[in-house]
């Protein structure tokens, strides 16, 4: 039946996805009792550094610890970032997984502290528990039996719209303006559900948009040619968009069961409210602070521009959250922010994140540097992966280790699957040779290209040949720096190289 429970699209994993480097990660990798398998789930090797990973995920799913912070440390290319990726995985839906890099913050939209306060709020899940209530006279219920397209449709008090308002709208097409009250509609999205009010308020909920404006142009439609009020029973047919009335409310419990194929509604007794079952929806409290923000309004969440928000609207927000958990009605899941490259944040936003963590609804937080000892932004000070001595003190450090030969083979050949990339035996060893000498990423981007020679030359597999073109194609680090030691002086702005000044 009717399961809200999906937690948004907003999972920054669709915009990782996208870029692709680690779309070969579906887990951790982890049998039952958390112990890493030696390839498992795109995941090979960095057994320890797995495990750790894991155990902090069971930490994250009892949901009994708040405010940890863990840091990933390791040489670049070490799959810091990968197993972030396959902790995101292997969390369930609720859990939020909120991504941003370091450098992220230094935009000149929102002030550094804004946009780590955005970024905390969109790791802290919010699970609401409605129980809906029927009030007799109304259209009450239509579900259309399509998983994908579940429309559930609960009857409220105005007043109870508008509280529903808060959670539904981030998904919901709101039908407004038909019947008695007037007013206008609101753009859709990717969820919508359908529902009645005495004043003959209509709410849509669908989980798809074609649906959405299929049902909701349909609904609206055929509602105003029946002349349906309020207090009617109705059928509405998915396939046809037919609407039939059943007639009025008839003081009698009674479930009007299989009208039509896909449509069923349910009325309960007359004047009685009646609790039937519970809705679960959730959001995050970043979701609820944007649609509350009046200077945003719901749109933002699609746009993503989001801009500042108001230190009030959260302040309301946290009062009211606070009062629906007492009430039993809402729980916090407190979700994961990792933040690569944590080196890039200064000496505010460390001091920020110190005090961030105190709160007993912060989430996970997960960072990951490849720096060694070098400057804390912001200061001259330095320190270990250039984090505060005091914030580094607060974090579960795991490390990550360079890879064998045999584990380079193994996630190359991953990659190359991944990439439905075919390479013979040889081309393969070629390649894990340059990488062992090179990089993992190097190597890694040799793939893409070679598969191109291979494809330039009409080829189906991609043999050594394709592999030592791209090679020659594209130079890597260690070959570059040479090239460049070579030509520098032909260079604009080349300089006499400095007295072994490191900057870290
Ligand atoms: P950096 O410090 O430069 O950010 P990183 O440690 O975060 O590096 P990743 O980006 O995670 O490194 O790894 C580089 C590439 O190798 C990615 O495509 C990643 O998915 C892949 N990779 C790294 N480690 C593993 C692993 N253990 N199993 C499978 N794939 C891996």
């Amino acid at each position: 039946m009717a399961d809200f429970k999906k937690l948004s699209e907003s999972r920054d994993l669709t915009r990782i996805e996208r870029i692709g480097a680690h779309s070969h990660i579906r887990g951790l990798g982890l049998d039952s009792s958390l112990e890493a398998r030696t390839s498992s789930e795109g995941m090979v090797g960095q057994v320890s550094a797995r495990r750790a990973a894991g155990v902090i995920l069971e930490m994250i799913r009892e949901g009994k610890i708040a405010g940890r912070a863990l840091l990933l440390a390791g040489q670049p290319g070490t799959g810091k970032t990968a197993i972030a990726m396959g902790m995101a995985k292997s969390l369930g839906e609720e859990t939020p997984f909120a991504v941003m890099s370091g450098s992220e913050l230094f935009s000149l939209e929102m002030s550094k502290t804004e946009a780590l306060t955005q970024a905390f709020r969109r790791a802290i899940g919010v699970r609401i528990k409605e129980e809906t209530e029927i009030i007799e006279g109304e259209v009450v219920e239509i579900i259309i039996d399509r998983p994908a397209a579940v429309v559930a449709s609960i009857t409220f008090s105005r007043r109870r719209i508008n509280n529903l308002l808060l959670f539904f709208f981030r998904t919901s097409l709101l039908v407004t303006g038909y019947g008695s009250s007037g007013g206008s509609s609101h753009p859709p999205s990717s969820s919508s559900s359908v529902s009645a009010t005495k004043t003959g308020k209509l709410t849509l909920k669908t989980t798809d948009m074609e649906t959405v404006y299929e049902l909701g142009g349909k609904l609206i439609e055929a509602l105003s040619k029946e002349k349906v009020q309020s207090g009617d029973v109705i059928a509405l047919d998915k396939a046809s968009g037919k609407v039939t009335k059943l007639g009025r409310s008839i003081g009698r419990s009674r479930d009007y069961d299989a009208v039509g194929p896909h449509t069923r509604f349910v009325r309960c007794p007359e004047g009685e409210l009646q609790k039937r079952k519970e809705v679960v929806h959730c959001v995050t409290l970043h979701e609820i602070d944007v649609i509350n923000s009046r200077t945003q309004g719901f749109l933002a969440l699609f746009t993503g521009d989001t801009g500042e928000i108001r230190a009030e609207v959260r302040e309301q927000i946290d009062t009211k959250v606070a009062e629906w958990r007492e009430e039993g009605k809402a729980e916090i899941i407190p979700g994961v922010l990792f933040i690569d490259e944590v080196h890039m944040l200064d000496i505010e936003c460390f001091s920020f994140l110190n005090r961030a963590l105190e709160n007993d609804m912060a989430p996970i937080l997960v960072t990951a540097t490849n720096r060694g000892i070098t400057t804390i932004r912001g200061t001259s000070y330095r320190s270990p992966h250039g984090i505060p001595i005091d914030f580094l003190d607060r974090l579960l450090i795991i490390t990550t280790q360079p890879y064998t030969e045999a584990e380079l083979r193994q996630i190359l050949d991953i990659r190359a699957q991944e990439e439905e990339v075919e390479m013979s035996e040889d081309a393969k060893v070629l390649l894990t040779k340059i990488g062992v000498q090179t990089s993992l990423r190097y190597s890694i981007h040799l793939i893409t290209a070679a598969a191109l020679a291979c494809q330039k030359r009409r080829g189906r597999t991609v043999e050594m040949e394709d592999i030592s073109r791209a090679y020659q194609l594209f130079i890597d680090v260690k070959r570059s720096t040479q090239y460049l030691m070579e030509y520098q002086s032909q260079y604009m702005f080349n300089e006499v190289p400095r007295e072994a000044e490191d900057e870290g």
